[in-house]
């Protein structure tokens, strides 16, 4: 008998096995592929509190119209008659307002700076090598519409209290000698810090197994049998288990196996992709976003990283070569010294993206032995350890340390 089971073996699945082996629970976690096989593995390794942005950003749908036809924009949605998409938009869309933004802001800011300080806590408990740095993070604009663009978002983050600092070209230059002359203003993040994704999960997963959880790679969940409220059974490759509690943590399969159960999770995969090169002699002592392209590079021990573009086209894995050769021509494009690329990997993952720009993290209501934590779009990295102590916290019956009304896990139906 295995009191707790947990699916999905990412960044959100691990942290919860982690925080409920800590208290001492039965916990078995299982993986279809390996730990950190999915979306944890290969993105950009911000954690970032001063990126407390919901997708569903005011604007946003217009920009994407206008990129439609861009075969190298960072942002596509490809055109299909698919009715999940279809209602995924619609709801999207309901959601890319001024007042959205601002409720969505103060939650997200909460979740991100009580991670950040968990990531802290966490790395030097149990001494993960996994290159954090909380050096803050730097956006560069090349163009003045870019620039003024960035300096709106910046004012209303501001004004949520996220630490930001507007900086002109010159003291862009000054914080990062490799920016170019022709790049014209920037802003500082001052909150942000970064680290090597896949080293963090992967570490994380050895010190909650050595904390009694039984972690299962190469087992995929199959089936789930409900009987009233309850889960009461789940079939996987490598067995059936009748858990207490189940906690489904999948990524962006989540939505499918939610399906399963008779419930709505809506998400929709965001593909994008990463591109890991050897560290170049010349390389960004922090992380870079680069503002229009929407590429962040992220100096990662060894290596460094160009992550980016944002893609609605399923669940579809294949690789669009124009669109990393695009993010890797972007880096030359704000920074000097990068001509020389030595790659090591490209990568591609799915951002499993709710229509409000929120994560779910909650009990269901409809089974009472299911927790649901998943959805995390651009921030599931950084919002990693908050909603494994968070779930964590509900699967022990314990009051959670934030108040989860807005990550309703059943707010769609
Ligand atoms: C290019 C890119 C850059 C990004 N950059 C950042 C960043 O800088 N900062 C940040 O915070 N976030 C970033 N993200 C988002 C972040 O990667 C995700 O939000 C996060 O990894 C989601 O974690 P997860 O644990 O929910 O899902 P996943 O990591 O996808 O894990 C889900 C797991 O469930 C497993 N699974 C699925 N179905 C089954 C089944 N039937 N049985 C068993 N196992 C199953 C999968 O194999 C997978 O390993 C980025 C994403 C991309 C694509």
């Amino acid at each position: 008998m295995n009191d707790i089971l947990i699916i999905g073996g990412g960044v959100i699945g691990v942290s919860t096995a982690y925080f409920l082996a800590r208290k001492g629970v039965s916990v078995t976690l299982i993986e279809k592929g390996d730990v950190a096989a999915g979306s944890s593995y290969g993105n950009a390794g911000l954690v970032c509190p001063c990126h407390s942005v919901p997708l569903p950003a005011p604007g946003m749908l217009t920009q994407g119209i206008k990129w439609l036809f861009d075969p190298e924009s960072p942002f596509y949605v490809k055109p299909r008659l698919d009715a999940d998409l279809l209602a995924w938009l619609w709801r999207f869309r309901s959601f890319s307002n001024r007042q959205a933004f601002d409720r969505a802001v103060p939650l997200l800011r909460d979740l991100q700076r009580a991670s950040l300080d968990l990531y802290q806590t966490i790395i030097e408990r149990e001494n993960l090598a996994c290159y954090f740095e909380k050096s803050g993070g730097l956006m560069l604009y090349r163009t003045a519409a870019g620039f003024e663009h960035g300096q709106k978002e910046t004012a209303v983050l501001q004004k949520h209290g996220l630490q930001m600092k507007v900086l002109t070209g010159d003291e862009t230059r000054q914080m990062e000698p490799l920016v170019r002359p022709d790049v014209v203003g920037g802003i500082h993040y001052e909150e942000d810090a970064h680290l090597t994704p896949d080293l963090f999960v992967k570490g994380l997963a050895a010190a909650a197994q050595a904390q009694g959880a039984n972690l299962l790679t190469q087992t995929e969940l199959l089936d789930l049998a409900r009987e009233g409220d309850r889960i009461t059974a789940v079939t996987t490759t490598r067995g059936t288990f009748r858990p207490e509690q189940v906690v489904l943590a999948a990524g962006v399969w989540s939505s499918l196996l939610a399906r399963q159960l008779g419930l709505k999770l809506p998400l929709q995969p965001a593909k994008g992709y990463s591109v890991t090169v050897k560290r170049p002699s010349l390389s960004p002592q922090t992380h870079l976003h680069l503002g229009e392209a929407k590429v962040v590079v992220t100096p990662m021990g060894p290596h460094l990283r160009f992550a980016g573009t944002l893609e609605l086209a399923g669940y579809d894995l294949s690789i669009n070569q124009r669109r990393v050769q695009a993010i890797l021509r972007a880096a030359d494009d704000y920074l000097t010294g990068m001509e020389e690329k030595e790659i090591v990997e490209i990568w591609r993952g799915l951002r499993p993206c709710s229509p409000d720009g929120l994560p779910y993290i909650g009990r269901s209501i409809t089974y009472s032995n299911l927790i649901i934590a998943a959805g995390h779009a651009m921030l599931g990295l950084s919002l990693g350890p908050i909603t494994g102590q968070l779930a964590a916290a509900l699967v022990a019956g314990e009051r959670p340390s934030l108040d989860l009304a807005a990550f309703d896990v059943e707010r769609f139906g």
